[in-house]
């Protein structure tokens, strides 16, 4: 005997509705399906375990299979199955129960695109790509009668007994015109490798296993061996370079959640990292997009989360507000930190070769998540220009006798590069100072990072000013010449230079200091990289962008004033001045050519 009825009076317009908001995801249909029969199959296994099952539990693989001539996808089950009151129950009242509700919060907000996941709307995705859908399906209770249901993607279906034998769920797909692409093999089979690769129960396509039933992440911590953790990064990044290390999450309160996070290589390049973990829940793949779900700067990492906790009915700006995902999101924090802070206790070596990788990763951490600062700031490493490391701690124990200032207030030194500032830094040596390295973007933020953090400390780039400025403890040099003298100084310099880029400060240095040189304001230049940095076009030509400070205790100072001729005064200043510009790789072009063809005429 058949049965006709209708789905529901409030449904007419379910089924655009779903093929619009599920549109950029087509593919998922899969997933819910083959999700529903991994379901159905664990309900069976659950019941034979506490014996409300005694049958044969057979063959429980669930085969998908493509008939590319009458144009049909099936997945078929050996699970639990349906009688007619669970088919009336499930598929004709409850489906479309939720999916009104679907409707009702969903159909005009825009948000509906993006909603992760499924909505009890699994079933019925399968219209995204059908037709027609029908179903056969077969109670574990032996006694009770099979059924066929089919529908045609409109409010009626029909339902009739079914001539199906054995236990489980056939559900075949009528795939629609625009949808052909799903009745490739190769389609298929990329789809379920996606979603279905960690799925608890066997699944084959084509004769061919698609999943590992037990992955890594669901083992004891314990039981694993170093080389399976890196086997599994391979597996889930075939083309990654060796992870430096992992943690292996494993929490079941107050919120359920395991998985594995690996560290990559970064290497500064962390744009392109992004978007590596993938979330699943309950062994079922959701998504790759997890930055809901974890704080920014760990969505550098890679691997694994599988959390039943992380709700997935809801849009993305709920879901950061969910109290379970805020919870998980403090959670991997903390490990994350926790397990940094074991490797520099455990092994400070290997922490320190591995600095290149993870200190990138913990300055961004640093600076964007105040509760990982805090954790941070006892293992952070400052390397200097002898490629030593330095807690902030140890750095300043090391330099606050001789980097303290008149003000009390402790200056770091730093250098982009040491060797291109080699004459800063010479400096700097010769005075007894230490002088750090911070070559990468994000050095500028965390420095000031350091400086809000740390108590009177201010961090200066070595050719930032005067080696005595920089580090100023009220120490005057007597000066040489005398005001007069050294206001000729000033004034032929100026002339000579004659730039509007540069201002000309004359200086009492010691006299084994530089000529001249050139330093621009730590201030001026963090202000310049911050423009640039915010995409504005700041050249190097900013007016008053640098100093050149000419020191007048120099011999050649002296021996300036001392010259006849102006027109020699001027080419002698311009030639230190080109020299001061040399030590600062400022010297380019026809300046260039033209200084080095003054160079030969001087050996003349
Ligand atoms: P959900 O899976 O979120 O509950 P679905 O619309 O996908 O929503 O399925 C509705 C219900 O139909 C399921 O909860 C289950 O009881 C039943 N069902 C779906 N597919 C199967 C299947 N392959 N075997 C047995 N029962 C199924």
């Amino acid at each position: 005997m058949s049965k006709q009825g209708t789905l529901s009076i409030h449904t007419e317009n379910i089924f655009p509705i779903i093929k619009k908001f599920l549109y950029s995801d087509h593919e998922i249909f899969l997933r819910e399906l083959v999700a529903n029969a991994v379901d159905a199959s664990q309900k069976l296994k659950m019941l034979a375990s506490s014996s409300e099952f005694d049958g044969e539990m057979g063959d429980m693989t669930i085969k998908i299979s493509i008939d590319k001539e009458h144009k049909t996808l099936s997945i078929s089950d050996g699970g639990i199955g349906m009688n007619e009151e669970e088919v009336e129950k499930y598929i004709n009242q409850i489906a479309f129960s939720s999916a009104e509700e679907f409707v009702q919060k969903y159909s005009d907000k825009s948000e509906g695109t993006n909603i992760i996941g499924h909505f009890g709307l699994g079933f019925y995705s399968a219209f995204m790509v059908a037709n027609k859908v029908e179903f056969n399906t077969k109670s574990y209770r032996a006694a009770d009668p099979a059924v066929h249901w089919e529908c045609e993607g409109q409010t009626s279906f029909s339902m009739a007994a079914s001539d199906k034998a054995d236990r489980g769920t056939t559900i075949t797909l009528y795939i629609n015109e625009d949808s052909e692409e799903f009745l490739e093999a190769s389609r298929i089979e990329g789809i379920l490798k996606k979603y279905c690769s960690f799925m608890p129960v066997e699944i084959s396509f084509d004769g061919k296993t698609i999943n590992n039933t037990k992955p890594l992440w669901l083992k004891k911590p314990s039981d694993i061996k170093v080389e399976e953790y890196q086997e599994f990064y391979k597996e889930l990044y075939p083309f990654a370079e060796d992870p430096l290390f992992w943690i292996h999450l494993n929490v079941d309160y107050p919120f359920n959640l395991t998985g594995i996070l690996y560290f990559p290589k970064v290497s500064n390049t962390f744009e392109v990292q992004k978007n590596k973990i993938h979330l699943y829940s309950n062994q079922v793949f959701i998504t790759d997009e997890v930055k809901e779900i974890v704080p920014e700067f760990l969505t550098l990492l890679h691997g694994v989360i599988d959390s039943p906790d992380i709700p997935l009915n809801v849009s993305r700006s709920y879901l950061q507000s969910d109290a379970n995902v805020k919870k998980i999101s403090t959670y991997i924090v903390k490990k994350a930190a926790e397990k940094l802070a074991e490797l520099f206790k455990d092994d400070r070596k290997s922490f320190e070769d591995k600095w290149e990788d993870i200190g990138f990763f913990i300055k961004y951490g640093m600076l964007t998540d105040d509760k990982f600062y805090d954790k941070a700031k006892d293992f952070v490493l400052l390397n200097d220009i002898d490629d030593k490391f330095y807690t902030l701690e140890e750095y300043t124990a090391k330099v606050k006798p001789l980097q303290t200032d008149k003000n009390d207030r402790m200056v770091w030194l730093y250098t982009f590069h040491h060797e291109i500032q080699d004459s800063f830094v010479q400096s700097a040596i010769k005075r007894g100072y230490n002088v750090l390295k911070f070559p990468h973007p994000i050095d500028n933020h965390f420095m000031q990072q350091l400086e809000t953090k740390l108590d009177k400390v201010s961090i200066k780039r070595v050719d930032s000013d005067t080696i005595d400025r920089l580090i100023d403890k009220d120490e005057k040099t007597e000066s040489v010449l005398s005001a007069d003298e050294q206001k000729e100084v000033s004034d032929l310099y100026i002339a000579a230079v004659n730039d509007t880029k540069y201002t000309i400060k004359t200086e009492a240095l010691s006299p084994d200091e530089a000529p001249v040189m050139i330093t621009q304001s730590e201030w001026m230049r963090r202000m310049m990289d911050m423009q640039r940095m915010n995409g504005m076009n700041v050249g190097d030509n900013f007016p008053g962008g640098y100093d050149v400070i000419v020191n007048t205790n120099h011999p050649l100072a002296k021996k300036l004033v001392g010259m006849r001729k102006d027109e020699k005064k001027k080419d002698f200043a311009k030639h230190l001045f080109n020299l001061a510009r040399l030590t600062q790789n400022m010297l380019a072009g026809k300046d260039m050519t033209e200084f080095v063809q003054r160079s030969i005429e001087f050996l003349d």
